[in-house]
């Protein structure tokens, strides 16, 4: 053994769910110390909106939210079904106000809520017409002083204009910036500052979404003294008189033995880069049919070896092992791809989606989590699990489609590269893409009379809040509905992806990893995607995995500094 270290409490992983971890027993005195694998921090938190799921949230208050523990308890039991682990799920719920307000007050964190953001199945019993899911506020990321190189940039094609965030708040003036003054003020402000940046960094500074999420955790971590040690993946837990006392890091090439006082918290994202076991768990997978993660390339599945090689268990019992979204494939200049998450544009009016037969599979305008497996399961019989989103030359010019953005953005290179296709007719489309073209033909000729009139009778599209919310409000009478009739017309491929994954490491309320007989092992914690989801391996609402990573996060600080687990609405 090279070299070694001392502290309290030893983390794993840069993302939210170790930042949260390491802040909040930094807040209790412990010593901390994080390490992280990659040579960029941030991890899939960097990568993401950043949008936190927290019922009966502070914030409600002001915005008129009305929200109970009891309701939020209900949505899960009810949603989650048998799988729920009913003192998980509790403990998140009692938690997660309390984390959002100690955060906010410390500085840690600042959240704007959301109050027509709907749960994702708002009708079911509990579930929320708006008010659960908050959004990261925008942060400067030149407070990170020499730090903010080492910060994971967003997907490339999620920013524009080399390395400019665009952020949720950011996408109504993005839309409507050739209509509105005020829309084109804002996005020439962004603009401005993007240019501005350029002259001094290698990318925007005005950080947005989960970027803005983990620079803010990030600084104020270094600002309270926590060492964040980069290519330093941690490779073996140190397990001795019936504990987990540190762990074994590797750094420059070297083994370090960190010893952990405490305990060691496993914060490695999940295993959404492990093809290994991703080949077990996912059945599209196994049966050949193509798959292309977003999450960055270092999440394989650390935190559940180490934590198996301790006697911790892995928890496949979900309903989904991972949280999917569909996602298109951008070619780069260099010949690479980079995906592209289709997180809004599926519900827009004047967009569908079609399987290669040309017919429709689901209600666009459910969450991507919804789907994907519908998807899936209309193309079982074929090579490839894939579908494409296709729409008319209003609905590209107003929505954009995917990567590309709406007018005036222009759609040539898109075309150029192969990324859209489009044809004058509805046929030329279908034999650009290798659609079935009478198939097509039908399912437009079908959806546009009804469409007309707002309605889709085959699918019921816009008949909830949260697909309201994604819609466009100028379009009436339904914000998710208008017919493909303007042509040219225009489609994109899109396959499976995962935002994340949710079968995990068993753990309990306090986020203590569980072994075979279900007995914590002492001084080892999994928060994050490294834990089994306590959402079950479903998507109740935005925010699902990054609010419980905080919340865990948060537990798991507080057990570690002795403050005892529950912690009520009202914090300390
Ligand atoms: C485009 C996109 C948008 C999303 N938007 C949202 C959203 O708005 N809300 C939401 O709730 N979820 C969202 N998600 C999902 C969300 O980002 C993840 O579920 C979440 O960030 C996982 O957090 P984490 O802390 O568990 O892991 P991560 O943020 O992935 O961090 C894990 C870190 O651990 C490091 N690591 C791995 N192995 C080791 C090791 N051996 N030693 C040390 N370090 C190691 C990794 O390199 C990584 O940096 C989104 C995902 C994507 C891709």
């Amino acid at each position: 053994m090279g070299q070694s270290s001392i502290c309290d409490v030893l983390v794993a992983g840069s993302g939210a769910g170790g930042f949260a971890a390491a802040l909040t027993a930094r807040l209790h005195g412990l010593d901390v110390i994080m390490v992280e694998k990659e040579p960029l921090f941030g991890g899939t938190t960097a990568y993401s909106a950043g949008v936190i799921w927290i019922p009966v949230n502070s914030h409600q208050k002001a915005a008129g939210v009305t929200d109970t523990r009891e309701d939020a308890l209900t949505y899960l039991t009810h949603h989650v079904g048998n799988t729920l682990d009913r003192a998980k799920a509790e403990a998140f719920v009692d938690n997660a106000p309390a984390m959002l307000d100690r955060f906010e007050r410390e500085g840690f964190a600042a959240f704007t809520l959301a109050p027509t953001w709907a749960d994702y199945h708002p009708d079911e019993p509990g579930g929320s017409q708006g008010g659960r899911s908050l959004g990261p506020d925008e942060y400067d990321g030149r407070a990170l002083g020499s730090w903010f190189t080492k910060l994971r940039p967003p997907i490339k094609t999620m920013t524009a204009l080399g390395g400019m965030m665009v952020g949720r708040n950011d996408l109504p003036h993005v839309f409507r910036m050739t209509q509105s003054l005020q829309s084109a003020l804002h996005v020439g402000r962004m603009m401005a500052r993007h240019f501005r940046d350029r002259l001094s960094h290698d990318r925007g500074t005005r950080l947005v979404n989960g970027n803005a999420l983990v620079a803010r955790l990030a600084a104020n971590a270094f600002q309270r003294g926590i060492p964040l040690w980069l290519n330093s993946p941690m490779v073996e837990l140190v397990y001795a008189g019936g504990r987990v006392r540190g762990a074994v890091v590797e750094r420059d090439g070297k083994r370090v033995e960190i010893e952990a006082r405490r305990g060691v918290v496993l914060a490695c994202g999940g295993f959404p880069a492990n093809g290994e076991l991703k080949q077990r768990l996912y059945a599209h997978i196994a049966e050949g049919k193509g798959h292309v993660p977003l999450a960055p390339s270092g999440n394989t599945g650390d935190g559940l070896r180490l934590a198996q090689s301790v006697g911790g268990t892995f928890h496949e019992q979900v309903h989904q092992p991972a949280a999917w979204t569909p996602v298109s494939l951008v070619p780069q200049p260099d010949g690479s791809i980079i995906p592209f998450p289709h997180f809004f544009d599926r519900g827009k009016p004047g967009h569908i989606s079609v399987i290669r037969r040309g017919r429709r599979f689901v209600n666009e305008a459910k969450s991507y989590h919804v789907f994907v497996p519908a998807m899936i399961e209309a193309c079982r019989d074929d090579p490839q699990a894939e579908a494409w989103i296709v729409c008319d030359h209003r609905a590209i010019r107003r929505f954009g489609l995917g990567a590309l953005g709406p007018a005036p953005m222009s759609t040539r290179p898109f075309l150029r590269s192969g990324y859209i296709k489009r044809g004058r007719t509805v046929r030329e489309l279908a034999e650009a893409c290798g659609i079935d073209a009478a198939g097509l033909e039908r399912t437009i000729g079908d959806f546009n009379g009804p469409a007309r009139r707002g309605e889709d009778p085959e699918f019921q599209r816009g008949t909830d809040a949260y697909q309201r919310f994604n819609g466009f409000p100028d379009q009436k009478p339904n914000p998710c509905v208008a017919p493909l009739d303007k042509p040219p017309f225009y489609a994109v491929r899109v396959i499976p992806s995962e935002l994340g994954t949710f079968a995990g490491i068993r753990t309990d309320a306090n986020a203590q990893v569980l072994d075979g007989d279900s007995r914590p092992i002492a001084g080892l914690y999994a928060v994050g995607n490294d834990a089994a989801s306590v959402m079950g391996g479903t998507y109740p609402g935005a925010g699902i995995t990054i609010g419980p990573a905080m919340t865990f996060g948060y537990i798991a600080g507080r057990h570690l500094a002795g403050a005892g687990a529950r912690q009520l609405h009202s914090t300390p």
